[in-house]
């Protein structure tokens, strides 16, 4: 039987890739912000159209070094959402601040922004809003409310690479966003990630905090980690990135067979397209609301035809086990959340997937 999973990841030819490493052989620079980084980045700023981007392992580290580099007051609090991968809060928790959970709006499943202020107190530091498969926030209203409230805003836009709203880059908002480069993102390094902001100064110290604090060969400022890009994740990025508009054209395709399929189908909801907004075609999240069958039985379903779905995002974040003992989590404070949680199912999507495939699945969820 064929295997189908939600995702597969983008690859350049091999013949390219070896191509791009080839030079490694001949410098044995392996990492350190070598050649394949530095282009990468110088890359990413024009593509992007940021300031600044710093190059990191993973989207993890990014996001939990850009958070501890605004150096908010042990205990402050910072508002988020829980309807997203653990990283965005696990990044909260592990600088020692405590994650204040936002409902999601029915529409698009970003923050509720019209909810944020209600959860403002004296301790509050900065907003974690998440932009979450691929949708915008409302980056307008979340900007008008840090400003009132001298909040910094931190985007989770792991899902969000090459998405645009009102022809502007989805880096360039709030104070810092993070990308994850991750093997099942719209634009992978195998692993990686990067923090992208306009702030000259943050520049400094978040190259600091990826790389032990050194500054040179005889001088350690900062007590800092190792978070640092490695030549072979910047090269596969610098071939992916060639590539990337074929395969958000190739995305894009597959989404319109799914809308074909599934727009209209009574009980079944689709994320509508946004307003203003260009997207990158990352996931293709269904609702089933009033549907024949719930949605862990479309899931086994699906399964037993060889086709993996995944429960993004069940359960939410205020309800794992790990936050048992947090004054803040559980599910009955996003009521919104909650009720998407149990109920969505992300399809699979990837440039290659084919049509006819995409034809099966709908067949397999109608039936
Ligand atoms: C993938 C992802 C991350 C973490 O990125 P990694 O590169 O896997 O460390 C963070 N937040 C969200 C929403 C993600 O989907």
């Amino acid at each position: 039987m064929k295997q189908i999973l939600v995702t597969r990841s983008s690859m350049p030819d091999y013949e390219e890739y070896c191509e791009e490493i080839k030079k490694l052989w001949d410098s044995h620079w392996l990492t350190n912000m070598g050649v394949e980084h530095e282009m990468l980045q110088q890359e990413l700023e024009r593509f992007l159209g940021c300031p600044h981007v710093v190059l990191y392992t993973n989207g993890h580290l990014a996001l939990e070094n850009v958070i501890a580099a605004m150096q908010f007051p042990e205990g402050a609090e910072v508002i988020t959402t829980p309807f997203t991968f653990v990283s965005t809060t696990h990044a909260i928790v592990r600088n020692g601040l405590t994650p204040v959970f936002c409902d999601v709006n029915p529409e698009d499943y970003t923050i509720d922004a019209d909810k944020i202020e209600s959860l403002i107190t004296d301790k509050t530091a900065a907003i974690v809003p998440v932009h979450v498969y691929g949708n915008m926030c409302d980056v307008e209203k979340i900007a008008a409310i840090a400003k009132k409230y001298n909040l910094k805003v931190i985007y989770d836009a792991a899902h969000a690479f090459a998405v645009k709203y009102k022809g502007i880059s989805s880096a360039n908002f709030g104070d810092a966003s993070m990308f994850s480069f991750h093997a099942t993102k719209v634009f992978n390094t195998i692993e990686g990630g990067a923090v992208c902001f306009p702030n000259d100064a943050l520049v400094g110290t978040l190259n600091d905090m990826k790389n032990f604090g050194i500054r040179g060969p005889e001088s350690c400022v900062f007590v800092g980690g190792n978070a640092k890009m490695n030549e072979f994740q910047a090269a596969m990025g610098v071939c992916n990135l060639r590539h990337l508009d074929r395969e958000i054209g190739k995305r894009k395709l597959v989404m319109e067979q799914y809308w074909s399929h599934l727009d209209g189908v009574p009980g079944i909801r689709l994320c509508k397209p946004q307003r203003d907004v260009t997207p990158n075609y990352a996931y293709f999240p269904v609702v089933f609301d009033g549907f024949g069958a719930t949605r862990d039985e479309i899931f086994e379903r699906l399964e037993k035809h060889g086709i993996t779905a995944r429960k993004y995002f069940y359960p939410l974040t205020n309800s794992f086990e790990c936050y048992a003992d947090l004054p803040t989590a559980g599910k009955e404070k996003t009521p919104v959340a909650a009720f998407l949680a149990d109920r969505v199912l992300t399809l699979p999507i990837y440039a290659d997937l084919a049509l006819e495939d995409v034809d099966r699945i709908c067949e397999i969820v109608l039936s």
